[in-house]
């Protein structure tokens, strides 16, 4: 049974953090709900496997979209599963949670938030803005007089912020990041190739032979999928410079993100910035070559945190077990 829990509730994923034990819970945010009983049915992995496999009587739907709460009462929903995983079933004590949330949330959404930590559950519920949690799991001293830029590539949005002293001195965030690359390859195949591929199947070349920079081996992948001029099951092969064109736009939307964060960044910091580098992190920091395109692009030095998909679940777990250290990062409290 858990006192202190802490979550990362993500657009793609969601983690849940528990003090000496660690991750204890690593799982797509997707919810399946009968309609007729209008009843959850299955939570995270369970449900992912659902997806584009559902019958009528069953939604199976991602209650965050764009890094916000598109769906309330899914949401409370998988946040009671995650609070009852990690504290069980029947608790005495009712959990503290700290729970990250994008940082461009407004103040409805973020009592959103708090709402459906406390009808899930929970005793109290802080927020942390993202990008903080982040920097804090990177390892970075946030509390530090000097400048640090984080750039945390998420499935819904990516978020770009400088930090210092503990709190947020710039930002920007733009709601692309993983699931718009993905929608990308899957209209580049289907205009290149006529074929009709799912979100997954397009995640997956994603992951196997995407990249955000050329490389001169040109790796290739098999791609399956339905033919949409004759209905019928086709294989293609795909190239990982394919995919780098494929993705330009969103590749430069993110890189945009991160030029602005910067031309409105006091010269003091620019400088710590231009000493230390930026560091990237979440999912979208695994993309290959990732660091290299921004880095690049923007002559600044780009570092791949240890653990991107990681970083922000163990920032929770920092600030849980140093809730003092960190107060001017906790932004709600009840
Ligand atoms: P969120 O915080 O929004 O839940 P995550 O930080 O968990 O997002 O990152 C999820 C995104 O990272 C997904 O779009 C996923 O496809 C992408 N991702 C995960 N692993 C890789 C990889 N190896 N290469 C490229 N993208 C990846
Ligand atoms: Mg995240």
């Amino acid at each position: 049974m858990a006192r202190k829990i802490g979550i990362d509730l993500g657009t793609a994923n969601s983690l849940v953090f528990i003090p000496k034990k660690g991750v204890i819970l690593n799982e797509p945010s997707i919810v399946a709900v009968s309609k007729d009983e209008n009843k959850v049915v299955a939570v995270g992995t369970e449900a992912k496997v659902m997806l584009g496999r559902n019958p009528d009587f069953i939604v199976v739907s991602r209650p965050l979209r764009d890094g916000v709460i598109a769906d309330f009462r899914v949401t409370e929903a998988m946040l009671r599963y995650f609070i009852e995983r990690a504290s069980g079933a029947i608790s005495f004590f009712k959990p503290e949670v700290i729970i990250s949330v994008p940082a461009g949330i407004t103040s409805t959404e973020r009592r959103a938030v708090v709402e459906a930590a406390l009808s899930a559950g929970a005793g109290a519920a802080y927020i942390v803005k993202e990008p903080l949690l982040a920097a804090i799991g990177a390892g970075i001293p946030i509390n530090s007089p000097s400048g640090h830029l984080v750039v945390n590539i998420g499935g819904g949005t990516t978020e770009v912020a400088v930090i210092s002293l503990g709190g947020i001195v710039t930002w920007s965030s733009v709601r692309v990041a993983g699931d718009k690359i993905d929608r990308a390859i899957a209209n580049f195949i289907k205009k290149r190739h006529n074929l009709a591929i799912g979100d997954r199947s397009a995640e997956e070349i994603k992951i196997l032979v995407g990249g955000a920079v050329e490389s001169k081996e040109n790796e290739v992948a098999e791609v399956r999928g339905r033919d949409l001029l004759d209905g019928l099951p086709k294989i293609i092969e795909v190239s990982r410079n394919d995919i780098v064109h494929a993705i330009g736009d969103e590749l430069h939307d993110i890189l945009r993100a991160v030029r602005q964060v910067l031309s409105e960044t006091p010269p003091e910091l620019s400088a710590d910035i231009m000493d230390r580098g930026m560091i990237l992190s979440g999912g979208g920091a695994l993309l290959r070559g990732m660091d290299e395109y921004l880095s690049r692009a923007t002559g600044i030095a780009a570092t791949i945190a240890t653990d991107p998909l990681l970083c922000v679940v163990k920032g929770t777990g920092e600030v849980l077990n140093n809730i003092e250290r960190y107060k001017r990062a906790v932004m709600t409290k009840r």
